[in-house]
């Protein structure tokens, strides 16, 4: 299976507003796209990345105000990792502690810092100061400088009960390679390693099992090239006997979708067409993108929805 790394993660917010705010002013993410749920045009997808939505830097969420939260443990991807640079740690602390950011005391793992910090709905993220070169291009912010902006996703850790269905799967199909172990998480690579394709899983039992809901990830998305390899990927899938969906046409990218063994909802995403699609990348997230059989119904769906600013 031809994958390059993690494409992008969806998770599950509450308040729209309170989610733009704290990824694009506190993380420094750009906006890059703002668009509707396709299963539930009344609520909004949230789209945030580097300058040019380069796919391996994009979280999004499906925020339903009022929804209640869930409950991060097994059988979810447990923790969302972001690359900053490796002298970044100072600035991120002092950061974190100014901005009243719920977090935890920073660890070293593999040799690099990790800063743990939590979203206004309890959402685990995670800052990894990486020492391995990280060339992606952030978005400018404000207060951020370059020299310490996120780069984009490191990678994302799995909570699992048991990890070898899921451990045989990565390895086995999906062509990751261990490359390191420590204690109770095992990390995994693809393609060309490096931040943005690293996989973790982690077994451990003092975990609760995953409820799903606000805060929690609702599925991790891996990258491949374009529609032939994404083909590839689906019948590999499906020779395995995995219960893999039909593709799906995102617009920006394509996807299938199958659940591992572990439980985590996995999808394989394209790289093309990318964001740029339907907006120049200059103005990226600025006004409503729409899938073009939502677009006859713009204006109903634009004022069903919150402001976000
Ligand atoms: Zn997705």
């Amino acid at each position: 299976m031809n994958l390059t790394g993690l494409h992008h993660i969806t998770a599950i917010a509450s308040d729209p507003k309170q989610n733009v705010d704290f990824y694009t002013r506190m993380l420094g993410l750009r906006f890059v796209k703002k668009s509707v749920n396709q299963d539930d045009p009344g609520t909004y997808h949230l789209y945030y990345g580097d300058y040019a939505a380069t796919p391996g830097t994009i979280l999004t969420f499906f925020p339903w105000p009022g929804t209640r939260r869930g409950r991060a443990g097994h059988g979810q991807a447990y923790a969302t990792a972001f690359s900053i640079p490796f002298g970044s740690v100072d600035f991120w602390t002092q950061r974190i502690i100014q901005s009243n950011i719920p977090s935890q005391p920073a660890v070293e793992r593999f040799g690099e810092t990790v800063l743990t910090l939590f979203d206004p709905d309890g959402l685990r993220l995670e800052l990894v100061a990486t020492k391995e070169a990280d060339l992606r291009e952030p978005a400018p912010a404000k207060d951020i400088p370059r020299e310490h902006a996120i780069r984009g996703f490191h990678g994302s850790t799995l909570a699992l009960r048991h990890d070898q269905a899921t451990r045989s799967l990565l390895t086995a199909t999906m062509g990751y390679r261990a490359v390191g172990r420590a204690g109770d998480r095992v990390r995994y690579t693809v393609g060309p390693g490096g931040p943005g394709t690293y996989v973790d899983l982690l077994v451990d039992p003092s975990l609760p099992a995953g409820l799903n809901g606000a805060g929690t990830i609702h599925h991790v998305a891996f990258r491949t090239a374009d529609d032939r390899t994404q083909l590839n990927a689906h019948s590999e899938l499906s020779e395995q006997g995995l219960g893999v969906s039909p593709i799906i046409d995102r617009a920006y990218f394509k996807s299938i979708y199958y659940r591992e063994p572990g439980g985590v909802l996995f999808e394989i995403a394209t790289d093309t067409p990318g964001f740029a699609i339907d907006e120049p990348v200059e103005s990226l997230g600025q006004s409503l993108s729409l899938p073009p059989r939502l677009e006859p119904f713009r204006r109903e769906i634009e004022a069903a929805l919150p402001a976000l600013v």
